[in-house]
């Protein structure tokens, strides 16, 4: 992409200005897709002053013009549907069914959900709850937002945050991750395009440690919106804590797929390889830790083996292709490390656990089986974010029940089962902010997504998020219209 401005500001695009250049390279060759200058402190506080400028007009629009334009904009996405995929293949390496059949249309269909919500302000009914006032409530835009965006659904990452904030008349400033700018600026040009004003979309595509916490700790942003992993999550919670600024924090996850011996094993096995596989295991969601009741064991590792083989690693321009890249070389030896660590603790790698050896010049991984680890191990505890799957034996519901809500994760999760009472007892007792009943990965515009625990708070998609984006004020009237009111004689009579 040439001429690709990182920064969106105030409506204009324009290079960063911390001096350090960078260059977004496409996972699954190596070649860089776009070279730029990265944003500084100053960058950030030239967007968060045109989010400032850009409040007042926005916030008082009618819900109906806020609405009226992100239906617009889901018209403006649509036609550049084709641009989109390839963008989010280009930046990411993810396979290009995937970003044309998920990611794409659903981000349209986000945009589309929040132009309804826009015109949906919630609240008590007004009355007079006192006798002698009447009370209402008001819901009211938070101020500038700032929020910042991970690199493994950018699109997506990017649309959950601007477009509920934006429904309910807040400005915003986004750092997408410096490694995935692309389809966020692009998202940003598409607001303008749809007649949304200037200042109200802005972004900066900055580092984390710079630009990233620069916009955090700025003292013009009234909300913090986070979405990455939990040990940086921390960070952005710690000093939104300290400004007392809200904050809304979508952190890692671990999720447990736990699979009951009445379940369809068949149903099980093919879940599990498209709820770990998916995007190259790197979804926050994605099924990383299955534990099959005894006598579905064997023959459940036996089929997810074989359908682990027959997966297609390749370009992720080619529609056969089922697997790509991950973001990087880095995240690839990251991977392998957890994998070789497990190994070299008496964990049996049953398939993959290896770079693919003709796809060795992209950040490859293949998709990688382990068993015999143990529930306190790493590869089991912590977030790997690859296509490894680790399976585990268990014999009771309460010893199922109870491994699966062993880590300190809490995003999701999904029970397999046949029998009502397993699956009402799985999704009320499991401690995750989503449970799947015989499915996993699935998601929904109407429905909120989000964590319990150190997966984090507040909700991202459905009418919870357009909430969060929100305040509310309680305004109290007069209504006896007397000097000495009753009850001044608490204080002076
Ligand atoms: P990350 O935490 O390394 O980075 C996320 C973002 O934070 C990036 O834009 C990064 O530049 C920025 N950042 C880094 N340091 C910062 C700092 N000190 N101050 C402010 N910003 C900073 O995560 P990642 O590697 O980009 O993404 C993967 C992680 O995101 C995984 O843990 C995954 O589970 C999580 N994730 C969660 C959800 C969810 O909805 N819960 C969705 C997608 C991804």
């Amino acid at each position: 992409m040439t001429g690709f401005s990182p920064n969106l500001i105030g409506g204009t695009g324009a290079d960063g200005t911390s001096g350090e250049r960078f260059s977004v390279i496409n996972p699954a060759d190596g070649t860089a897709v776009a070279e730029f200058e990265l944003a500084g402190a100053a960058d950030v506080d030239a967007a968060v002053a045109a989010a400032r400028a850009a409040f007042g007009g926005w916030s008082g629009a009618t819900p109906g013009a806020r609405s009226a334009a992100l239906t617009r904009l889901a018209g403006v996405l649509s036609e550049r549907a084709a641009d989109f995929v390839a963008a989010e293949v280009a930046q990411t390496g993810k396979p290009v069914r995937l970003a044309a059949e998920f990611d794409v249309p659903g981000t349209i269909d986000n945009t589309a959900f929040f132009a309804g919500a826009a015109r949906n302000l919630e609240g008590k009914a007004a009355g007079e709850y006192s006798g002698d006032h009447t009370s209402m409530v008001r819901r009211e835009a938070i101020g500038v937002v700032g929020s910042i965006s991970p690199w493994n659904y950018p699109l997506q990452m990017a649309a959950w945050k601007i477009l509920p904030a934006i429904a309910a008349g807040n400005t915003i400033v986004l750092k997408p991750a410096e490694l995935t700018p692309l389809t966020s600026v692009m998202f940003a040009q598409a607001c303008l395009d749809a007649g949304i004003p200037p200042g109200v979309v802005n972004v900066v595509t900055g580092r984390g440690a710079t630009a990233g916490a620069a916009l955090v700790a700025h003292p013009d942003v009234d909300m913090v919106s986070f979405t990455g992993s939990t040990a940086v999550g921390r960070q952005v919670g710690a000093t939104a804590a300290g400004a007392v600024k809200r904050v809304h924090l979508e952190l890692g996850g671990k999720a447990p797929f736990l699979v009951f011996d009445d379940a369809d094993v068949e149903a099980a096995a093919q879940g599990a390889v498209a709820g770990s596989l998916i995007n190259s295991g790197q979804d926050c969601t994605a099924a990383t830790r299955a534990y099959v009741q005894r006598p579905l064991y064997d023959r459940f590792v036996a089929r997810v083996a074989e359908l682990f083989e027959g997966v297609r690693a390749g370009d992720p321009l080619d529609p056969a292709t089922d697997i790509g890249p991950l973001i990087s070389i880095a995240q690839r030896d990251r991977v392998a490390g957890f994998v070789d660590r497990a190994r070299a603790a008496g964990a049996k790698i049953v398939v993959g656990g290896r770079v693919p050896a003709d796809l060795a010049h992209g950040a490859y991984y293949a998709p990688t089986l382990v068993v015999d680890a143990a529930q306190d191990s790493e590869i089991v505890q912590q977030e790997v974010f690859g296509p490894v799957l680790v399976v585990l034996p268990f014999d009771t519901d309460d010893e199922g029940m109870a491994l699966a809500d062993d880590t300190p994760y809490g995003l999701a999760a999904s029970v397999w089962t046949r029998d009502v009472y397993r699956s009402l007892r799985g999704t009320s007792e499991l401690r995750a902010g989503c449970v799947w009943v015989n499915d996993h990965i699935p998601i929904i515009s109407e429905m909120p997504h989000g964590g319990y625990r150190r997966s984090g708070f507040g909700k991202d998609m459905s009418a919870y998020s357009f909430d969060e984006y929100t305040q509310i004020k309680h305004v109290m009237f007069d209504r006896t219209a007397v000097a000495a009111k009753p009850w001044h004689r608490t204080v002076f009579k």
